[in-house]
C-alpha cells in the first residue's frame, strides 16, 4: 500500500537535531535561551523587521497585536472574509467585533476598493474601526499599497496576518512587515514550523518590549512578583527556537519546492477544461505554500467534491478552500461587506497536497486521480 499523502507535512532540514542538541546540552530547556533570542535576531533579519518576538503560536501574536494597537471590548475590527478561523478569533478574545471584507479576483485576498468603501462609510458615519486585519493567504500578499494608504488616510492601524505567506514578496517588500504589526505561524502545516509557535514583528519597538512583558505573565520591574496588568503565558521555548533556528535556514529551498509542485500541477491539469489555478498577482513571489484550484462543474464535468473525495478514496489528504468567516455559524451574526467571491471560492476551491517533501511519484498520483475523475464525466 502506498503511504497516505498530506496535504502539507512537517519537512525537517537536517540541522534541527543539532541546535536541539546544543540546547539539551546547555540545559536551556526552559522558555527563554540563547536559541530564542537568536531566532528572533535572524527571524527579523530575514523578514527586514527591526524588532521580532517568538511566541508560543501564530495566534497568540495576533492577540497581542490587537490588544496593543488597542483594540478592546465594543470595537470594530475589519478583517479578510476568506480566511482561516485563527485570524478572527483573537478579536473576539478582546470582546471586539469583525467586520467581514470580500476577496478580490487577482489575489483571493482582501478587496482594496471594498475596504475603502467601509472606512469611507465608517467615517461618515461616525464609527471608525479600531484596526484592520489583512491575510495574506496560501503564501500570497494582498495588494498591500492601496490597503495601507486608505488605512492611513482613516488614521487605523494595519495588522498583517502573513501566517501563511512567509517568503512572499510584494513589490520588492516583505507582507507581514509593512502594517503596525504583523504575525507569522509555525505551526506544524506552515512552510517552515517549529512543531508550533509564532512571530510577532512590529516597527514599534515599544510595541514589541510591552508584548514581551504580556507575553511573560506581565510581571513589572519588581524584585518579587509584581502585575500592575493582565498577562499571558505566550512565549516560544528554547527547544522550538532551536527548531526554528535551522528551518529558518532552508526556507528559500522550501519557497522553492512548493513553486515546483505547482508548475508541476499547472503543466499536469492546467489544460483541463473548467481547472483554473489561483493567480499569483503581478505585485510579487507567491510562496504557493498550497496549490490551490477551482473547478467550473459545468466545464469540468464534475464538482470540487467530486474531486475531492475522488482523492480521498485513493488516500490523499485535499480540503477545500477555507470556508468564509461570514458563513462560520459562530461569526454569522456579525458585519460583513461583499461576499460573494470568497463564497465562489470556497465552492469551486480546492488545496492540492503542497508539501516541500511530496516525492515524484506522489505528484503523479495526485494529478492521475484528478485527471480520472475528469475522463470519467
Ligand atoms: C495558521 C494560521 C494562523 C494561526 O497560526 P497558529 O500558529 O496555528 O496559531 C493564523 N492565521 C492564518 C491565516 C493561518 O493560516
Amino acid at each position: 500500500m502506498p503511504q497516505r499523502i498530506h496535504l502539507s507535512s512537517p519537512h525537517l532540514g537536517g540541522l534541527e537535531r543539532g541546535y536541539v542538541d546544543e540546547a539539551f546540552a546547555s540545559n536551556w530547556i526552559a522558555p527563554l535561551g540563547p536559541h530564542v533570542d537568536a531566532f528572533q535576531a535572524e527571524f527579523a533579519r530575514c523578514v527586514g523587521a527591526p524588532h521580532a518576538l517568538a511566541l508560543s503560536s501564530g495566534t497568540a501574536a495576533l492577540h497581542l497585536a490587537l490588544q496593543l494597537v488597542g483594540v478592546g471590548p465594543g470595537d470594530d475590527v475589519l478583517v479578510s472574509t476568506l480566511t482561516f478561523s485563527a485570524s478572527v478569533n483573537p478579536i473576539r478574545y478582546l470582546g471586539a467585533s469583525p467586520v467581514f471584507i470580500d476577496s478580490e479576483r487577482d489575489s483571493w485576498n482582501m478587496d482594496p476598493v471594498l475596504l475603502e468603501e467601509e472606512l469611507e462609510a465608517r467615517a461618515r458615519a461616525g464609527r471608525p474601526p479600531r484596526a484592520v486585519v489583512v491575510v495574506h493567504l496560501y503564501g500570497q500578499s494582498a495588494d498591500l499599497d492601496p490597503i495601507l494608504a486608505a488605512c492611513e488616510r482613516h488614521g487605523v492601524p494595519v495588522v498583517e496576518d502573513a501566517a501563511e505567506a512567509l517568503g512572499s514578496t510584494y513589490k520588492g517588500r516583505v507582507p507581514g512587515t509593512l502594517g503596525k504589526a504583523g504575525i507569522y505561524s509555525f505551526n506544524g502545516n506552515k512552510i517552515i514550523t517549529t512543531s508550533g509557535g509564532g512571530m510577532l514583528v512590529s516597527p514599534d519597538e515599544e510595541l514589541i518590549r510591552h508584548a514581551l512583558k504580556l507575553a511573560t505573565q506581565a510581571r513589572d520591574a519588581a524584585p518579587h512578583y509584581q502585575h500592575s496588568e493582565i498577562g499571558y503565558n505566550y512565549r516560544l521555548s528554547n527547544v522550538l527556537a532551536a527548531i526554528g533556528r535551522a528551518q529558518l535556514r532552508v526556507l528559500e529551498d522550501r519557497v522553492a519546492a512548493r513553486r515546483a509542485n505547482h508548475t508541476y500541477y499547472v503543466r499536469a491539469l492546467g489544460a483541463l477544461p473548467g481547472v483554473t489555478f489561483m493567480p499569483e498577482a503581478p505585485w510579487g513571489r507567491h510562496t504557493r505554500w498550497l496549490t490551490t484550484l477551482t473547478v467550473d462543474p459545468a466545464r469540468f464535468g464534475a464538482d470540487r467534491e467530486a474531486v475531492r473525495l475522488a482523492l480521498e478514496r485513493e488516500d490523499i489528504e485535499a480540503r477545500p478552500v477555507w470556508k468564509p468567516m461570514h458563513l462560520q455559524p459562530v461569526f454569522s451574526a456579525f458585519e460583513r461587506r461583499g461576499g460573494h467571491v470568497a463564497e465562489e471560492l470556497f465552492r469551486n476551491g480546492l488545496c492540492l497536497p503542497s508539501g516541500s517533501n511530496l516525492t515524484a511519484d506522489e505528484l503523479a498520483r495526485v494529478v492521475n486521480v484528478v485527471r480520472a475523475v475528469h475522463q470519467r464525466r
